[in-house]
């Protein structure tokens, strides 16, 4: 299972497949990591800086977590997209094919003016979250997704 948690300043990636429950998370903050509730990341609890360490800090690489640099991701149903935006201009994009069964990630783009700031990971996290939370499994035609996704 994929999972993001947004606040202004960051996004927190989780992906559950490759948490070890070694707990580093929770004990080094545990008012923001805490097993059995729900969501189990409350990034609201702790300042970005404290829960950037504490991330950095995960043995197992199911933790990640990057700077949003004022840009915010929506998720566009009918448009079967997710699209990034930076002071209401589109900067990025992710789409997919809903096949039923599953969403097939063929393509992702940001543009080249803002790489490197963890945009398109972004974008395919919220594309693969959507897909999971309504049962269907992922294509991640895309080589990019695809790195995401099978990493
Ligand atoms: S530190 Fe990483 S591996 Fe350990 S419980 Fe937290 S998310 Fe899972």
């Amino acid at each position: 299972m994929h999972r993001s948690y947004v606040t202004e300043d960051i996004t927190i990636f989780w992906d559950s497949d490759k948490c070890r429950h070694a707990r580093m998370c929770v004990s080094g903050s545990p008012k923001v990591f805490e097993f059995g509730r729900r969501p189990w990341i409350k990034p609201e609890n702790g300042s970005s800086r404290e829960i950037w360490e504490t991330v950095k800090k995960c043995p197992s690489g199911a933790l990640d977590i990057i700077y949003n640099h004022d840009v915010t991701i929506e998720f566009d149903e009918a448009g079967h997209c997710s699209a990034a935006f930076l002071d209401g201009k589109q900067i990025g994009e992710c789409d997919y094919e809903d096949t039923g069964e599953a969403f097939n990630i063929y393509h992702t783009e940001v543009d080249s003016r803002h790489g490197g700031k963890g945009i398109a990971k972004r974008l395919v996290y919220r594309v693969i979250e959507e897909a999971e939370r309504r049962g269907r499994s992922v294509i991640p035609t895309c080589s990019y997704a695809a790195k995401i996704y099978n990493s």
